[in-house]
């Protein structure tokens, strides 16, 4: 059976921390296929500081051209919130014999049971997920076996937190710093030449 993994997110922008935690899943998971699919209105968080989808969209192209994995605008084509349990039907109707996984970073995983009709992503992929921070699986572990009773499919693996988030790559471009220690050098070049994340925004606009 071919095996597809999706990794959903903001990327805004995508990251070195996103692209080895989907790099490190593929071999683990042995996928045929990584799709990553950058959210359109984000339904858990008012991003601030949001750049317009289609920059994110391309910097995640730029991001894993080397890694022959894919990018999808499918969230950011739908009007509305983007739900994963959405975005996975049609992964799963598009490629009905492929086994789905869902790759997702701690913070997000360990709000599984909030997400809109988690039963239904339960039937539809199994949740990969690995720390974010330097203290290990054990919480992501017990949150798993909860998840499992409730009918989920889990996969815990202890991968490598690098600690980089898109928070930090957007207040490093305000303070003018280099960017190569977080993300590759064509997402670098194509912050500096959209001029992106250059204005401290919260959620109501520029203050
Ligand atoms: P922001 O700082 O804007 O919240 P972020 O770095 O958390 O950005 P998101 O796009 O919000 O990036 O995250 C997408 C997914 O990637 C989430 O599941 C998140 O947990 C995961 N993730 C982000 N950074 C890392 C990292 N360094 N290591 C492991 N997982 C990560
Ligand atoms: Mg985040």
């Amino acid at each position: 059976m071919r095996k597809i993994a999706v990794m959903g997110g903001t990327f805004n922008p995508i990251h070195n921390g996103h692209l080895h935690l989907v790099r490190r899943f593929q071999q683990i998971i042995g996928a045929d296929r990584v799709l990553l699919i950058p959210t359109g209105t984000p339904p858990h968080k008012i991003a601030p500081n949001l750049a317009p989808a289609r920059d994110r969209l391309e910097m995640c192209r730029l991001a894993v051209l080397p890694d022959g994995f894919e990018v999808s605008d499918m969230e950011i084509r739908r009007t509305g919130p983007s739900y994963t349990s959405d975005t996975l039907r049609a992964v799963k109707r598009e490629n009905p014999d492929a086994e789905l996984f869902f790759i997702t970073g701690e913070d997000m995983f360990l709000t599984l049971h909030d997400w809109h009709e988690p039963e239904v992503i339960y039937s539809l992929a199994t949740v990969c997920s690995a720390p974010r921070s330097s203290r290990g699986c054990s919480a992501l572990r017990s949150y798993a076996e909860r998840a499992v009773k409730n009918g989920a499919k889990t996969m815990i693996c202890d991968i490598q937190y690098l600690p980089i988030s898109s928070t930090i790559v957007r207040d490093a471009v305000r303070r003018g710093e280099d960017l190569l220690d977080y993300v590759p050098t064509a997402v670098a070049d194509y912050i500096y030449h959209h001029h992106l994340y250059l204005e401290e925004q919260n959620e109501s606009g520029i203050i």
